[in-house]
């Protein structure tokens, strides 16, 4: 298991459409372990295979300490609208607001090849479909009207700062990446 670097917005491997995963042996349970540890190094809420520069259909997430490893996902049904943050560890230090589903179903395989089904809305449904995106070649800002609409956030590492600090700043709280 090894923490990789992530692929950064330009790399035209983020726009490759992920191929469907049909061997469930030892080079997709590396790359799923690879996909949680960088996940988790980042820190981020999920991760995509293309991120990593392969172009398969394989992606983890993890909300409240549940971790989902997803091979060849499928949204199979989805209701009403939420509109929320996002912002994505392929472009780091903004954010966006970006209309999604507000409730998603997934089928899916795990790393056996068995059939599973996750069903989320809030934070984890707007990270299966943020991820099944990237399975598509497909990222947030797709969803802008304009660049203009990317908001600044912070890097974390100004704790010490906090909200306390006088004068309105532009920057946005570091929303949940993925
Ligand atoms: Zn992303």
């Amino acid at each position: 298991m090894s923490v990789r670097p992530i692929l950064l917005l330009g790399d035209p491997r983020l726009r490759l459409k992920g191929r469907p995963v049909e061997s469930f042996g030892r080079s997709l349970h590396g790359l799923l372990d690879d996909l949680t540890h960088t996940m988790r190094d980042a820190p981020g809420v999920g991760l995509a295979a293309p991120q990593l520069g392969e172009a398969l259909n394989a992606c983890v997430i993890e909300v409240d300490g549940q971790l989902h490893e997803l091979v060849n996902p499928e949204i199979v049904k989805a209701t009403g609208d939420d509109r929320d943050l996002e912002g994505c560890l392929s472009i780091p230090g903004y954010a966006a607001y970006v209309t999604r589903r507000e409730r998603v179903w997934v089928v899916a395989q795990n790393r056996l090849g068995r059939r599973i089904k996750v069903a989320g809305s809030g934070l984890l449904g707007r990270a299966l479909q943020h991820e099944l995106d990237h399975l598509q070649g497909k990222l947030y800002i797709d969803y802008l009207d304009s660049l203009d609409e990317l908001l600044p956030t912070g890097h974390g590492d100004d704790e010490d700062e906090d909200d306390a600090t006088d004068g309105a700043s532009n920057e946005v709280r570091t929303p949940a990446l993925a």
